[in-house]
Protein backbone atom coordinates (compact mmCIF):
# COMPACT_ATOMS: atom_id res chain seq x y z
CA UNK A 1 0.00 0.00 0.00
CA UNK A 2 1.44 3.72 -0.98
CA UNK A 3 1.37 5.84 1.65
CA UNK A 4 -0.54 8.37 -0.27
CA UNK A 5 -3.72 6.94 -0.67
CA UNK A 6 -6.03 8.42 -2.93
CA UNK A 7 -9.37 9.29 -1.23
CA UNK A 8 -11.04 7.95 -4.03
CA UNK A 9 -9.74 4.66 -6.76
CA UNK A 10 -9.07 6.37 -9.98
CA UNK A 11 -11.18 5.49 -13.11
CA UNK A 12 -9.47 2.11 -14.74
CA UNK A 13 -10.69 3.33 -17.70
CA UNK A 14 -9.34 7.01 -18.20
CA UNK A 15 -6.72 6.78 -15.71
CA UNK A 16 -7.62 9.58 -13.84
CA UNK A 17 -7.66 11.50 -17.08
CA UNK A 18 -11.17 11.85 -18.29
CA UNK A 19 -11.19 15.02 -20.63
CA UNK A 20 -9.29 14.23 -23.35
CA UNK A 21 -9.19 16.72 -26.24
CA UNK A 22 -8.93 15.09 -29.87
CA UNK A 23 -7.77 17.04 -32.90
CA UNK A 24 -10.44 17.30 -35.75
CA UNK A 25 -7.82 17.95 -38.19
CA UNK A 26 -9.58 21.16 -38.69
CA UNK A 27 -7.95 24.51 -37.74
CA UNK A 28 -9.41 27.88 -36.53
CA UNK A 29 -8.42 31.04 -38.35
CA UNK A 30 -5.75 32.15 -35.93
CA UNK A 31 -4.09 28.43 -37.17
CA UNK A 32 -5.12 26.72 -33.78
CA UNK A 33 -5.98 23.17 -33.68
CA UNK A 34 -9.87 22.16 -33.91
CA UNK A 35 -10.11 20.13 -30.77
CA UNK A 36 -12.89 18.08 -29.54
CA UNK A 37 -13.42 17.62 -25.71
CA UNK A 38 -14.41 14.34 -24.85
CA UNK A 39 -15.23 13.02 -21.43
CA UNK A 40 -14.22 9.45 -20.06
CA UNK A 41 -18.13 7.27 -20.51
CA UNK A 42 -17.22 5.24 -17.26
CA UNK A 43 -16.69 7.89 -14.63
CA UNK A 44 -18.39 10.79 -16.48
CA UNK A 45 -15.50 12.85 -16.79
CA UNK A 46 -14.53 12.33 -12.54
CA UNK A 47 -11.65 10.72 -13.07
CA UNK A 48 -12.70 8.17 -10.57
CA UNK A 49 -14.52 5.08 -10.09
CA UNK A 50 -17.66 5.24 -7.85
CA UNK A 51 -16.78 2.77 -5.20
CA UNK A 52 -18.80 -0.61 -5.72
CA UNK A 53 -20.12 -0.14 -1.87
CA UNK A 54 -22.11 3.13 -2.96
CA UNK A 55 -23.37 1.45 -6.28
CA UNK A 56 -27.21 0.43 -5.41
CA UNK A 57 -27.54 -2.45 -7.91
CA UNK A 58 -31.21 -1.24 -9.83
CA UNK A 59 -32.80 1.79 -9.09
ZN1 LIG B 1 -12.85 7.50 -16.57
Amino acid sequence: MPASTPPRPLCRDCDGFPVVAITTGDRHRNGARVTARVSCPTCQGTGYTIPASLVRAGR
